[in-house]
């Protein structure tokens, strides 16, 4: 016999990274080991089933879907063996030693420094690499379909060791030695428990051979008379194997509910809510979906797994059907089950299939139909929720037309009349306002605190007027597709002329004429000055406590679009905003009075660009030369000392 090569290689950096967190962060946790393996074995068995319904050749080498597990307490070893698809030698180079998720670097990073943070690793899934928190040694042994076995050895420290394997069927065994603090999962009892409390609704049978004694039976079946008792082998089915989704609604227990919801989502924690329905009629099927609690760290990934698992008349087809579920709610998870789509339908014609459309149009209203009952029957869940996922809800907006009324619904928002962090739905905001308002008026800002400090406010506070305060980035490029809500027109307050009522109107027009009065020469002036960045100057209605503010043309670009613009590499419109002068203001007699005395003095200019980069300051913007800014504020307060 030719002697077996040995590979030794090493981990990846973000498995090295994943294993010093499990093993350092987990161990509390340790339990979920099992769930682990469990879940892969199950994932391979229902990969090699899925491709049985297209090519019988892989039932001839074995079929009868099973898990086994086999303990043996003198060697110390737990194995976990399925005959699901197995690995070949360059599948377990990668699935084994690297992490395919995308943002898997990024995240470890990041929780390299905040390694005990349950909750953060939670979102993850540590998958595999759970074992070796009740392991010192791993030991993979697995063939594919039509390949050689190979044999996958680690201590989970640097690396691993494949070498040749004599495995003839195919399937995978996932040996581990059990380490001196974990022997307590070489129990039966602790297993069988472990079992029906993680994976009791597995869909395949997991089997354990347990000895039990047993008095011998004569030739009629009875017990014989004065034997001894006999030990025996006997196979046990230890889960139940109910596709949970498949019962009555009634019948499962919410502890059963978080326990296939962690099987499915590899999440630690409970779910937030639980959609669970069986629809007839033109397509009939079956949904269970769980809202998580807590978002996963791939959220905002852009090519992360996500989705819906399908299955076919209980029979597994996928595991992240994008189809069914629109991206704007890829923070679901659950189960789709369905007669009424052929089994061995392909997975490219999945994607246009006329049936499927319609469960995901069905499954879409039903979510959010629900988070609306969430909303309105619990609160403070459903702030929960929106905290969790309300940026990413908010993407409907843009991208289903059809359901914009619904998710405008379920938006909140913080407003000029909240406190921090509470909130007011459009709904609130619309059935509050005066007679007289058909608009809708938001800001957007960075935080509460600048939004709330901006002059555009001002007139909004004297008129008691409420605004929404729109804090995301996201609120910027998706609220321009809402358009209106129960018609009223949505309006940024950075925008065009403020609303007056008649009363407020004749105020304005009043104090306008005077202003011109007063001020038209000025206003000329300065406008000629700025020419080559402003559109417009113009005598403000908006203003009572600031001296001048920077006004968006009705159609012009908001200052945090023209930033995502360049955020994203694309050079924003060109575009001139208009500048509003306080005419009550005394900064404004005072530069009149400069301008009087002598309209070529420095000092008249100098005050002009000051009270114009000053605007561009408050409104957010960046002022195009700091340093002259700088100088001339400083001239100025030198100046001012004597
Ligand atoms: P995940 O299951 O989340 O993908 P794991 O780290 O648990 O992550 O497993 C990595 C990969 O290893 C799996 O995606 C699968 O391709 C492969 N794998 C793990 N266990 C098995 C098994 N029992 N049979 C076949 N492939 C497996």
């Amino acid at each position: 016999m030719t002697e077996k090569t040995v590979e030794k290689c090493e981990f990846k950096t973000e498995v090295s990274q994943l294993l010093d967190l499990v093993v350092h962060s987990l161990y509390s946790h340790k339990d979920i080991f099992l769930r682990e393996l469990i879940s892969n074995a199950s994932d391979a068995i229902d990969k090699i089933r899925y491709q049985s319904l297209t090519d019988s050749s892989v039932l001839e080498e074995n079929s009868g879907w099973q898990i086994k597990i086999t303990v043996d307490k003198e060697k110390s070893t737990l194995t976990l063996s399925d005959n699901g698809i197995g690995m070949t030698h360059d599948e377990l180079i990668t699935n084994l030693g690297t992490i395919a998720k995308s943002g898997t670097k990024e995240f470890l990073a990041a929780l390299q420094q905040d390694k005990n943070n349950v909750n953060l690793i939670g979102k993850f899934g540590v998958g595999f690499y759970a074992s070796f928190m009740v392991a010192d040694k791993v030991v993979v042994i697995t063939k594919a379909h039509q390949s050689d076995a190979y044999q996958w050895t680690s201590d989970g420290k640097q690396g691993f060791e494949l070498l040749p394997a004599e495995k003839t069927t195919r399937g995978t065994d996932v040996v581990l030695h059990i380490n001196a603090e974990s022997k307590a999962y070489l129990d039966e009892y602790e297993i069988r428990g472990l079992i029906k409390k993680y994976s009791d609704f597995v869909e395949f049978p997991i089997v354990m051979d347990i000895e039990r004694e047993e008095i011998p039976k004569d030739a009629e079946g009875n017990p014989k008379e004065n034997a001894q008792p006999e030990k025996k082998i006997v196979t046990e089915t230890l889960n139940s194997m109910k596709a949970i989704w498949a019962k009555p609604k009634n019948d499962i227990s919410q502890e059963e509910h978080n326990e296939f919801y962690r099987h499915i989502a590899h999440d630690f924690t409970d779910p937030l809510e639980v959609i669970h329905y069986h629809a007839e009629g033109t397509v009939e099927f079956k949904v269970l979906i769980y809202i998580p609690s807590q978002p996963p760290f791939d959220l905002f990934v852009r090519d992360a797994a996500k989705g819906l698992q399908l299955y076919i008349n209980r029979v597994f087809i996928m595991s992240d059907a994008k189809n069914l579920i629109p991206p704007y709610l890829r923070f679901l998870k659950g189960v789709v089950d369905t007669n009424d789509l052929p089994l061995n339908i392909s997975r490219e014609l999945l994607q246009q299939n006329p049936q499927l459309e319609k469960i995901s149009k069905n499954i879409v209203k039903k979510v959010l139909s629900s988070l609306k009952t969430m909303k309105e029957k619990d609160y403070d869940k459903y702030l929960k929720f929106y905290q969790a996922f309300g940026t990413v809800l908010k993407e409907g907006l843009h991208y289903d037309q059809a359901n914009r009324e619904a998710i405008a619904e379920l938006l909140l928002f913080e407003s000029t009349k909240t406190k921090n962090r509470e909130y007011r739905s459009l709904d609130q905001y619309v059935s509050d306002l005066p007679e007289d308002q058909k608009i809708i008026y938001f800001h957007t800002a960075e935080d509460r605190v600048s939004a709330l400090a901006s002059p555009y406010l001002e007139t909004f506070r004297k008129q008691n007027r409420e605004v929404l305060l729109m804090l995301e980035a996201i609120d910027e490029i998706v609220l321009p597709d809402l358009f209106e809500f129960k018609g009223k027109q949505l309006k940024a307050i950075s925008k065009g002329e403020v609303e007056l009522n008649d009363e407020e109107k004749k105020t304005a027009e009043a104090e306008q004429k005077k202003a011109s009065e007063t001020y038209q020469d000025l206003l000329s002036y300065i406008q000629s000055k700025l020419a080559a960045n402003i559109k417009e100057v113009r005598f403000s209605k908006r203003l009572t406590e600031s001296p001048a503010c920077i006004v968006l043309d009705e159609m012009g670009m908001t200052r945090q679009m023209q930033d995502l613009f360049k955020a994203m590499g694309k050079e924003a419109p060109q575009q001139k905003n208009i500048l509003e002068l306080n005419p009550n203001h005394s900064l404004l007699a005072k530069i009149d009075n400069l301008f009087k005395a002598d309209p070529t003095s420095e000092k008249l200019t100098d005050y002009i660009v000051l009270l114009y980069d000053q605007s561009l300051l408050t409104a957010g913007f960046k002022i195009k030369d700091p340093m002259a800014f700088s100088k001339r504020l400083t001239d100025l307060m030198v100046a001012g000392e004597n």
